[in-house]
């Protein structure tokens, strides 16, 4: 018997298995898939830690998460500095004086806003019925067509007419030089990879890989006290309320012949016709220059069963589906939902971090 069988070597599972273990619990971890790690999983390839399942930028506002996660590794200075790029034009991210620069010919924040205002304020009556009136009465139409439009509708797989105005609440505009992406105080990639935090978290815990909990449910259910589930809630119900829907992603790592491809890790194409979001090179999270490199293209891509989900569509009437496996796990006190897919909610890693340790402290007393 188990004290607890963790499902899915994330950072939710792989922190409460750390945790659990560090109280003299009695743990197993269960992965479908062959490595741990989830979907931070870094890959060595040629010396460059390559983000498996796409950039992955630690960032906190909070001290306590950016103190816990430096006991497992060291982070670098790396800070976020995307760029965007549509057709022959480079801007960049997030939107700030250098780009209002380059798309309206001003210097000043004063001329900035003004120009911004001049173009948004066509809009100011509007009440927003979708995703495009709503991003047009935020920032008008130039950011709109040349940085936003394509991208959104590439990533979800629609027109952004068809999409809820809630989707963009704000866009923040920030009238500084300053092209730093987040705003959170604590930023950094691990030196050395992500998977290294979690053979640290893992070590001298009893781990499966290619194994699929789901596969033998019945049994594993039999052989603990109760259920630490990372994977998606409806599958576990085996769809007893209904699918929810998930967006999913395809992953091109290519290893190239020379030293620098792009020169920036993230390069976001906004514009529709080109198929892929981004193009990562990786050797830029870790200030890498010499030798070969490696790039990762990401494609959006509608999810099908068998894919990986991604990114959960949290639209109405997903929620009430939600609602309605949520109040059926309140009553199973066999299982404890956590992390992104089990909760049906896009959680940056900070937030997983701190909703395993917050159920590490209720559950484990
Ligand atoms: C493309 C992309 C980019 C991101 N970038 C950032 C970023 O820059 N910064 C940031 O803070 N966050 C980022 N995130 C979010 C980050 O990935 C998540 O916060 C974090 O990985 C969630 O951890 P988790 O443990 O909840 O889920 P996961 O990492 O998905 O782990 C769940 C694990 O459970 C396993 N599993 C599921 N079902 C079963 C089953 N039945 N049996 C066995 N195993 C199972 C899965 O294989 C998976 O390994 C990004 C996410 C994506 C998709």
């Amino acid at each position: 018997m188990y004290d607890y069988i963790i499902v899915g070597a994330g950072f939710f599972g792989s922190i409460f298995a750390y945790e659990a273990n560090k109280r003299g619990k009695k743990v197993l971890v269960l992965e479908k898939r062959n490595h741990i790690g989830g979907n931070a999983y870094t890959k060595k390839i040629e010396n460059i830690h390559v983000h498996y399942y796409g950039a992955h930028i630690f960032h906190t506002k909070d001290e306590e998460i950016w103190k816990y996660i430096n006991q497992f590794t060291k982070l670098n200075h790396y800070i976020n500095s995307p760029i965007a790029r549509y057709k022959n034009e480079v801007y960049n991210l997030p939107f700030n004086m250098n780009t209002f620069s380059k798309l309206f010919n001003v210097f000043t924040p004063k001329e900035a806003l003004e120009a911004v205002e001049k173009e948004r304020s066509i809009y100011k009556d509007i009440e927003p019925q979708n995703l495009e009136e709503q991003a047009l009465k935020l920032v008008g139409k130039t950011i709109y067509e040349k940085l936003i439009k394509g991208y959104t509708e590439k990533q979800w797989g629609t027109k952004a007419t068809n999409l809820p105005a809630f989707i963009i609440k704000r866009l923040p505009l920030r009238f500084t030089y300053d092209n730093n992406y987040f705003n959170d105080p604590y930023q950094g990639i691990p030196e050395n990879g992500y998977t290294e935090i979690f053979e640290k978290l893992l070590k001298g815990i009893e781990v499966r890989l290619n194994t699929d909990f789901l596969a033998n449910k019945e049994m594993y259910l039999k052989q603990t006290n109760k259920v630490i589930y990372t994977g998606t809630i409806d599958q576990y119900y085996d769809y007893i309320f209904g699918k929810l829907q998930y967006r999913s992603l395809r992953f091109d790592h290519q290893l190239l012949n020379m030293e620098n491809f792009q020169g920036n890790a993230v390069i976001n194409y906004t514009e529709y016709e080109i198929p892929y979001t981004r193009i990562i090179e990786h050797k830029h999270f870790y200030f890498q220059i010499e030798g070969k490199t490696v790039i990762t293209y990401e494609y959006p891509k509608t999810y099908v069963d068998g894919d990986d989900p991604y990114y959960s569509v949290n639209n109405n009437e997903n929620m009430k589906v939600y609602e309605k496996y949520k109040e059926h796990a309140k009553n199973d006190n066999k299982v404890i939902f956590g992390g992104r897919l089990g909760s049906y909610k896009y959680y940056n890693m900070d937030q997983v971090i701190k909703e395993a340790l917050n159920l590490a402290t209720k559950e484990l007393k």
